[in-house]
This record gives C-alpha cells, sequence and structure tokens, in this order.
C-alpha cells in the first residue's frame, strides 16, 4: 500500500486518480487532498476518502464539522505546507500553471517519487526539477498521455539511444477551420475538445496547439532530448499517444482508447499495472489512422513555444507567463481567440533574455511576463 498526495484533486486529473484508488483500494492510500477554491467539491472528497490533510488556496467561509477529522492548510502556500507536512511516498501534482511549481519542488525533497502531470513546473523550472530529482534520485513519473507514452515506450529500450521523439496532438476543435474564423473563435467553441475531457486551460492550449508546444519543452526536460529531435504530429483519433525511434530506423509507439486513466494509473502503480475497467480498442472498429503535418500559420503557438525554449534562458517562463496571463483572458471573454498567439509573441519580444540560476530567477520572469502580458491583453480587449 503507498501513501498518494493529490494536488488539484478537484480537476479533471485529480478526478480520474480517484477513479483509480476507488477501483484498487488495496494499493493505494489517499493522505493528501488540495484543491484552490473549490470548497465543497474538497469537502465531498475528504468525507469519501479520509485523508489526513486537506488544503485549500482559497480560504472557505467555514468548515463543515465532519471535515474537521483532518489537518487543514489554507493560503497561497496551503499546497507547499500540505505536502511538507504528510511526506506522502508518491505526490501527484494536478495543478494548474506555474503555481505548481513550488509543490513540485517541496515533493522532491520531501517525498518518494513525482508523479507530474502539470507540465507547466517543467516549463518554467524544469532544469531545476530535474536536477533536484537527480541529484535525490527521485523519479519524475509522467502523467501527460504523450510522455508517458514515451515513457512506456523506453521501458524495451535497454540502453540504447534514441534518435527521434514524436509527439501525437489530435489538432484541437479548430484542426480544419479557417484561420480568420480560428482568430474569432469564441470561449464555447475552444472548450470544444474532440477527444478529451479536461480543465479550461489546458483545453484552450489544445485549441491553439501551445499545448503541444509546452509538451515539446516537457518531454525535453523528461527525456532530456534536443527540441530539434522532438517532432510533432497531428492524428486526430488520439490512438497512438506518442512515438519513440531507435537509431536503426525501428519506431515503437503506445497505442490505446483516450482514457487519461491509462496514463495515471501507470504512473500511480509503476512498474505495476494498475487494472480500472477502462474500454478496450477496436482496431477493426477503428478502420484506419491518419496523420497530418501541424500548420504553422493557423497554429503559430507550436512554432513560438519550440523557438523559446531554443532560446533558453528566461524565454521558456516568460512564454508560460504570458500564456497563461492571455488565457486567463480569453477565458472571461476579454480578448478575441487569436489575441492568445499574438500577446505571448508580443511579451518574448519585448523580454530581455537572461540566464535562470534559482527558482526566485523563475518567479520574476514569471511576474515581469505577466505585466507585460496585461498592457498587451488591455490593448487587444474587445
Ligand atoms: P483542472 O482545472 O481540471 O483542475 C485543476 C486542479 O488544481 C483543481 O483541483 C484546482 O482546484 C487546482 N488548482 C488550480 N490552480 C491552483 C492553484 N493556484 N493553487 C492550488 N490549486 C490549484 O485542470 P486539469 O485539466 O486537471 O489539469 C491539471 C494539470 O494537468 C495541468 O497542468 C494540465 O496541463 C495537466 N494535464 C491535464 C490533462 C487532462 O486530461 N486534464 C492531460 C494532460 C496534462
Ligand atoms: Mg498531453
Amino acid at each position: 500500500m503507498r501513501t498518494l498526495a493529490i494536488l488539484g484533486a478537484t480537476g479533471s486529473i485529480g478526478r480520474q486518480a480517484l477513479d483509480i484508488v476507488r477501483s484498487a483500494p488495496d494499493k493505494f492510500k489517499v493522505t493528501v487532498l488540495t484543491a484552490r477554491s473549490s470548497a465543497d467539491a474538497l469537502f465531498d472528497l475528504v468525507r469519501e476518502f479520509r485523508p489526513q490533510i486537506a488544503a485549500l488556496a482559497e480560504e472557505p467561509a467555514g468548515l463543515p464539522q465532519d471535515v474537521r477529522a483532518c489537518e487543514w492548510f489554507f493560503g497561497e502556500d496551503a499546497v507547499t505546507r500540505a505536502v511538507r507536512a504528510a511526506r506522502a511516498d508518491d505526490v501527484l501534482s494536478a495543478v494548474v500553471g506555474i503555481a505548481g511549481l513550488p509543490a513540485a519542488l517541496e515533493a522532491l525533497d520531501v517525498s518518494g517519487r513525482l508523479l507530474l502531470a502539470n507540465k507547466e513546473s517543467l516549463v518554467t523550472g524544469g532544469q531545476l526539477v530535474m536536477g533536484r530529482a537527480a541529484a535525490l534520485h527521485k523519479p519524475v513519473l509522467p502523467v501527460d498521455s504523450e510522455h508517458s507514452a514515451i515513457f512506456q515506450c523506453l521501458q524495451a529500450r535497454q540502453g540504447n539511444p534514441m534518435s527521434r521523439l514524436i509527439l501525437t496532438a489530435s489538432g484541437g476543435p479548430f484542426r480544419s477551420w479557417k484561420k480568420a474564423d480560428i482568430d474569432g473563435a469564441t470561449a464555447a467553441q475552444a472548450l470544444g475538445h474532440p477527444t478529451w475531457r479536461m480543465g479550461p486551460k489546458i483545453t484552450v492550449d489544445c485549441a491553439t496547439m501551445m499545448n503541444k508546444g509546452l509538451e515539446v519543452i516537457e518531454a525535453h526536460h523528461l527525456f532530456g532530448m534536443p527540441v530539434d529531435k522532438i517532432d510533432v504530429i497531428v492524428h486526430p483519433q488520439s490512438v497512438i499517444h506518442s512515438m519513440v525511434e531507435f537509431e536503426d530506423g525501428a519506431v515503437l509507439a503506445q497505442l490505446g482508447v483516450p482514457d487519461m486513466r491509462v496514463p495515471i494509473g501507470y504512473a500511480m502503480g509503476y512498474p505495476e499495472r494498475v487494472p480500472f475497467g477502462g474500454e478496450r480498442l477496436d482496431f477493426v472498429k477503428l478502420g484506419q489512422l491518419t496523420f497530418e503535418a501541424p500548420d504553422p500559420e493557423r497554429f503559430p503557438c507550436l512554432r513560438i513555444a519550440v523557438g523559446a525554449q531554443r532560446a533558453g534562458g528566461i524565454l521558456p517562463v516568460a512564454l508560460n507567463g504570458a500564456n497563461e496571463a492571455a488565457v486567463a483572458a480569453f477565458l472571461r471573454e476579454e480578448i478575441p481567440f487569436g489575441g492568445i498567439a499574438r500577446t505571448v509573441e508580443e511579451v518574448l519580444s519585448r523580454t530581455e533574455n537572461r540566464n535562470i540560476t534559482c527558482v526566485e530567477d523563475v518567479y520574476e520572469a514569471d511576474r515581469e511576463a505577466r505585466e507585460r502580458a496585461g498592457a498587451i491583453l488591455r490593448s487587444l480587449a474587445l
């Protein structure tokens, strides 16, 4: 039985992780549950899973009597304090954005393994997170489906070098739309993802294809691969979750129905697989798998993200901060969809690059990027 802390328990990943716990209650004991502001949803989960510790980044009006058996933490740093206090075997980080970076670093210090869904912590603090993991000999197990697929393929590597990583992308809801229509898309249209049901921020990132850019950076840090050896291919069925090419040209792929419980459960149980009763692939029903090149004209965010990582320094942090600010503004219906890419590109062009030496450098670069984005977002306001 492993103890498990779930950060972002009320979200899409968090809830699916709890589904796995329900189907294998003998394997996992949930000791920490956290959320930002969804107090009532978290109270329900506390009633069901009885963790030792719970945390809310925004303090609720009051605590119902029947959830007071566990220890509570509130406030901006509540999630990090909960991780420190619990020292769980495994910490699943499923919060959104750079807000997950301090908890990821804390988890490496005090826990056994970091199960990472929160890709923004690697985009912004990848060197720091992977550096700390290596120094402390703690594994970072990918939860993102593409990275889990690569990690699964690498189990068959036997010491051989990889020559290329191939990340698959669904193409999102605007895959076959014209550029002018994409630029004017509404939040409701952007939130209609064809194959995955996810939280609002990542769903918008999929529509701009910024998500795939963030994932190229995530793969670079997780697998130590230069971004120029990481390809992206659009695969609308989302059945091949990603691939690894080896030096002899052999390509290994991981396939399955698009169900996040597979990669979540793989990280939770690693190296054991955890059956949870999910649907199976039916190849005959599927008929065919198709592939297309991503279109840099209609989806500039992918190119912008890879360019930021190539430049290095604080630019990936600026990219992420500008994107987080722009996506939030888009979801509040303050800017048009096309304004997201414009804001990110403009913030990057106004950022003078410098190196990152410590985590404070990351937070400073993030603050600056959000400030710059704020001014641009006001100029784009609908
Ligand atoms: P979500 O919006 O559904 O849930 C986010 C969770 O984190 C909620 O519990 C929320 O209360 C909490 N949270 C948000 N901001 C916080 C903050 N500042 N402090 C503390 N807690 C906070 O998001 P999601 O779709 O589950 O995604 C979570 C992470 O996993 C993201 O980084 C996303 O990119 C990544 N991811 C998600 C999916 C997916 O299928 N949903 C797939 C791959 C990767
Ligand atoms: Mg993914």
